[in-house]
């Protein structure tokens, strides 16, 4: 029985090119891993990655654990893994949604005025200065990513008018692995049609956790092990890298739970849980 692979702390791991050719449950195909994308999980939904030439950070979250009032409050419970001032120069904000303290808290919404572009919803785009808003399949082009906006539902369908809009987002570029984002998204069928539209990706960074707070009873605003089992059927051959899993109370679901659910899936390798604070190489 093998384990996740699931890089060891300290200094920088590379995890290698390691072609996965044992046929999986349901798998067909090989799982690699693509050396050409460099993954630092600071912590939630934050991570730092390095992809063709640009640094792109997800959701950024670097408060210190606290409690968030608000309709429901939230309560975070660690604090960054890298502090703020050690993320370095940050070229593109991937910004799913800026409404839930979970996703932008309020040292992120300092961070945004120092990326060189923010990219977000629509709506984040009227409310926050400087924000381009990117609709469902719209592309832009920096350096040399395309960077497109892809479907997320933030809970069960009809969810909007409650949970708000969320975007996820797929870096492509010459020669590199193609990269999904998810962002806040519950949605099997949205990892479906953003698959039949974009085709192959290498690389899926899901928001998992199953958050909830209890909104909508106990259906979940994020995926959790289950439906990320069925969503990582649904990416075939993707290196699965979950985020978004640990921090908060309203994560209702731990990772342990996430990987035992792949083994039993007959998918462990295709799941790569990042650790906190060492960057590695997927
Ligand atoms: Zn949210």
């Amino acid at each position: 029985m093998h384990g996740p692979i699931l890089a060891e702390a300290g200094s920088r791991a590379t995890v290698g090119r390691l072609a996965l050719t044992d046929k999986l449950n349901g798998m067909t195909d090989t799982i690699e891993h693509t050396n050409q994308l460099d993954v630092l999980h600071i912590g939630g939904p934050t991570v730092r990655l390095r992809y063709a030439g640009l640094t792109f950070l997800t959701d950024p979250t670097f408060d210190e654990p606290g409690d968030y009032p608000g309709p429901v409050t939230l309560h975070k419970l660690t604090g960054p893994a890298v502090p703020v001032d050690q993320v370095g120069a940050v070229d593109v904000v991937l910004l799913s949604h800026d409404e839930h303290a979970d996703n932008l808290d309020n040292s992120g919404r300092e961070f945004l005025k120092t990326a060189g572009t923010v990219l977000s919803t629509p709506g984040a785009a009227e409310r926050i200065n400087g924000v381009r808003g990117l609709e469902n399949w719209e592309s832009v082009t920096i350096g040399d990513v395309t960077i497109t906006g892809v479907p997320a539902l933030h809970g069960p369908e009809g969810c909007e008018p409650q949970t708000g809009i969320v975007t996820g987002f797929v870096l492509q570029a010459d020669g590199q692995p193609t990269v999904y984002v998810s962002g806040d998204n519950a949605s099997v069928d949205r990892v479906e049609k953003i698959v039949e539209r974009i085709g192959r990706i290498d690389v899926a960074v899901l928001f998992v956790g199953a958050a909830n707070i209890g909104r909508f009873g106990d259906i979940d605003l994020t995926l959790n092990a289950r439906t990320a089992v069925l969503a990582a059927e649904v990416l075939g051959d993707a290196l699965i890298v979950p985020v978004h899993g640990e921090g908060w109370v309203h994560f209702s679901e731990t990772l342990e739970r996430l990987r035992l659910l792949f083994h039993y899936a007959g998918r462990e390798k295709q799941l790569l849980i990042p650790p906190l604070g060492t960057e590695i190489t997927v």
